[in-house]
């Protein structure tokens, strides 16, 4: 397995850019490297009608252009969604991940921080193999809503945490 991720975003997101690659460093040892893209590829992928990203498809194409021996995961300001739910915070597949900033507003600047964070390491644990964890405390917990991000830790449980060593 690939132990290097690149994190992507466009200029506007280059302090949350840099916050998800310290976290994916810090939960997970990986080595990040981070990428400043021109234009957001969220903007190829809005379903005109919902007017928000269709996630996977996003994810597909970050998939395709960036293929290589790395995870990658992209940060984008956009509203995202998946399958049958009205939003999502993130969405990983394989190699690719990605997580929006959109619905982690918070007055308080730290708080919005811990949000992103603990999105981040979710989507990341995912490309590294990680599924659900019932357990709420856990960063790998379903966030249906925003309350059940904030109620979940930043790290994977000892039993999520001891799969990734497997
Ligand atoms: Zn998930
Ligand atoms: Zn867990």
């Amino acid at each position: 397995m690939p132990a290097r991720l690149v994190v992507s975003s466009p200029r506007s997101l280059s302090r949350e850019r840099g916050i998800a690659a310290e976290t994916a460093a810090i939960v997970y040892g990986l080595t990040t490297e981070e990428l400043e893209l021109e234009r957001d590829p969220a903007l190829n992928h809005v379903n005109p009608i919902r007017r928000q990203v269709e996630a996977l498809r996003l994810v597909e194409a970050l998939a395709r252009e960036y293929s290589g021996n790395h995870y990658h995961l992209h940060i984008t300001g956009l509203d995202i969604y998946f399958d049958r739910f009205n939003f999502c915070f993130g969405l990983a597949s394989s190699r690719s991940a990605v997580v929006s900033t959109y619905r982690l507003k918070h007055p308080n600047a730290e708080k919005f921080f811990e949000r992103l964070r603990k999105e981040v390491a979710h989507e990341v644990g995912h490309m590294l193999g990680l599924k659900h964890c019932p357990s709420p405390r856990c960063v790998m917990f379903f966030s249906n809503s925003i309350l059940d991000t904030d109620l979940k830790g930043m790290e994977p449980c000892p039993k999520c945490r001891a799969l990734l060593n497997k």
